[in-house]
């Protein structure tokens, strides 16, 4: 448990470092099985991913319900079932760390696609996939993210940010990091060579 915690605090502070996130923006879980059930470990809401302490990050099963010895009172991140969801569909996924990463989430307010980049896995479509905007925090979100994630790793969300996934909560860091510089390059060479 100690080590899913300090994952995630080691996570939160790396994407906030990398200019991933700001403000009390972002959130990040991992899982763990534990006696064959599934332990989630989330960063709280309304808390910058740059101040976060241990007892901060908040422990749930998968149906969202506190567990653990109560070490942590704060409120789960408003995008906990959004996490859930994810859990659920995918059984190889331990990580997840959603940003509203500038570069990622412009591309997201455009009608422009992105496109998936050597460096980071197998390329097997041209483009991120995307789903259409749903409000922040709202099940229809979690609704959505869940029927489209598929075997993505990377999902757009339209008008909002980009959730990426990993088999462990540093490999999730690690794509949301790369998807923003590959968003970064794309952005730049299509404004060199016109878009
Ligand atoms: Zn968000």
């Amino acid at each position: 448990m100690d080590n899913l915690i300090n994952s995630v605090l080691e996570v939160s502070q790396y994407v906030f470092d990398r200019k991933l996130v700001s403000g009390k923006a972002g959130n990040i879980s991992g899982r763990i099985k534990y006696n064959g059930k599934d332990i989630i470990a989330i960063t709280p809401t309304l808390i910058s991913l740059n101040r976060l302490k241990y007892e901060d990050i908040v422990l749930v099963d998968i149906e969202g319900n506190f567990i653990g010895d109560g070490i942590s009172n704060k409120k789960p991140s408003s995008e906990l079932f959004m996490h859930l969801n994810i859990y659920k569909k995918r059984n190889d996924i331990n990580g997840i760390v959603h940003t509203h990463s500038p570069y990622v989430t412009g591309f997201s307010f455009s009608d422009k696609k992105l496109k998936r980049m050597e460096g980071f896995g197998k390329i097997e479509n041209e483009f991120l996939k995307e789903i259409p905007y749903k409000k922040p925090g709202s099940e229809e979100l979690a609704i959505h993210v869940a029927s489209a994630i598929g075997n993505e790793d990377v999902l757009i969300l339209k008008k909002h940010g980009v959730i990426a996934l990993g088999k462990t909560i540093e490999e999730a860091g690690d794509l949301a990091e790369f998807v923003e510089e590959t968003s970064k390059i794309q952005f730049i060479s299509n404004i060199l060579n016109g878009f």
